[in-house]
């Protein structure tokens, strides 16, 4: 069974075709800078395999459907395709970035399906909009085949009342649906399923504190399986210092910044979700260049790398605080899976909870599912490379397998 994953954002398109036999990824690739004079495509054929090969184009991609159109005359071209037509795609599963507290699980899209999609556009403005677009292009060019709706939100569904409310007039959220509803939710998922697989338990039976650290951070506090607290909220603002985001900050910022800097709302939040953490902090939003400039003596990035792992740290304590019991910590994305020292200061410190990690297994980059902490721990620690492509891929099976 083939399915094709789609991630659809304002200016680009990740997907993923992938056989659901044997879980293979037959090709994926990126459609960027739609509707700009010099669009890209990047299609990776058979990228598991010794036929791998890669297309790379520079043209005009007018818009997402042109985008969509070209990729899969890429994936069915006849020399060099790896389907013979669109038709032997049995489902197309779509992230969808905010489903309000509408969506539990994720979702065969119905007309319905869209509409709700639709009205949570003022929760997620710059993000459900592309994700629709993705939809309606996929429903236009394989017509008939289900398509189903991934939610980044709910996993976090499970969040009880006490955690995911706000303590702002209840109004807010009874006319304004305000409250926390919390992101990276399949990435979570995916690698709280994975940590419960290595350590031979049931997912049900486990707690677990799972860090998402990539240019987006998130943490999920998980028991027994569910998601009870997480660190981002309304938006994928809240929480930890993130590439870009600030993560917390006192909500009088804005008030401040607009009585005496003159600056407007969409300057506020512009400001806060693009020029701020790590990048406010230090110019530098990737990890690795943080790290250069720490060894040849730049204060500023390693001030970020403090305020990070502080941050992350201090999380760290008030989910010990939230399960009581803990079974592993899990590490994924980008800075989560390649760096020692971030793991290393994110934890540091907290043996006395039962929280060791082993050097040398923490000064790795993770590439498979790999135990960083060390006999002693009582915590086991994790290191496990998220796959939100597959966990799209599988939640889209498991739906169209219940219809
Ligand atoms: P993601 O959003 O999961 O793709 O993560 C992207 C971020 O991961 C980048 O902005 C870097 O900060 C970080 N990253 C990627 N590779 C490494 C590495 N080898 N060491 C440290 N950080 C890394």
């Amino acid at each position: 069974m083939k399915i094709l994953v789609i991630n659809s954002g304002s200016s680009s398109i990740k997907f993923q075709l992938l056989e659901m036999t044997d879980e293979s990824v037959l090709a994926l690739g990126l459609i960027e800078r739609i509707g700009e004079k010099e669009g890209f495509i990047r299609c990776i054929l058979h990228p598991e395999t010794r036929e791998k090969r890669t297309i790379e184009r520079v043209e005009l991609i007018a818009d997402h459907k042109s985008g969509m159109h070209k990729a899969v005359g890429i994936l069915t071209d006849s020399d060099t395709g790896v389907i013979s037509s669109s038709a032997d795609i049995k489902a197309v599963g779509h992230r969808v970035v905010h489903g309000g507290e509408a969506f539990h699980q994720p979702t065969l899209i119905t007309d319905a399906v869209l509409a709700a999609i639709k009205q949570n556009i003022p929760l997620a403005p710059l993000h459900n909009p592309p994700n629709l677009d993705g939809i309606l292009v996929a429903q236009n060019l394989f017509p008939g085949v289900p398509q189903i709706a991934v939610f980044d939100t709910a996993f976090h569904q499970s969040i009880p009342p006490h955690a995911f409310h706000y303590a702002l007039p209840y109004e807010l959220y009874e006319e304004q649906r305000i409250r926390k509803y919390g992101f990276h939710g399949t990435s979570h998922k995916y690698v709280a399923n994975e940590c419960a697989y290595q350590m031979g338990k049931s997912l049900e039976r486990l707690n677990l504190i799972t860090i998402h650290l990539g240019n987006g951070c998130s943490m999920t506090a998980i028991k027994n399986g569910r998601s009870v607290d997480t660190t981002l909220g309304l938006t994928p603002l809240e929480g930890l210092v993130m590439g870009t985001r600030s993560g917390d900050v006192d909500p009088a910022v804005h008030a401040y910044l607009a009585r005496n800097c003159g600056m407007d709302i969409d300057s506020i939040d512009g400001m806060l979700n693009k020029e701020s953490g790590l990048k406010g902090l230090c110019g530098m939003n990737d990890m690795r260049d943080i790290h250069d400039q720490i060894a040849s003596g730049n204060e500023r990035a390693r001030l970020a790398l403090e305020v990070q792992t502080y941050r992350n740290r201090k999380y760290v304590g008030a989910y010990l605080a939230v399960l009581g019991r803990v079974d592993a910590i899990v590490f994924t994305a980008g800075i989560g899976e390649n760096d020692g020292v971030v793991r290393g200061k994110t934890l540091e410190g907290l043996e006395i909870f039962g929280i060791s990690l082993d050097p040398v297994a923490n000064n790795q980059r993770v590439k498979s599912p790999v135990l960083l902490s060390s006999k002693e721990s009582r915590i086991q620690v994790w290191g496990i490379p998220t796959n939100e492509e597959l966990a799209i891929a599988r939640e889209s099976k498991t739906v169209l397998e219940g219809c």
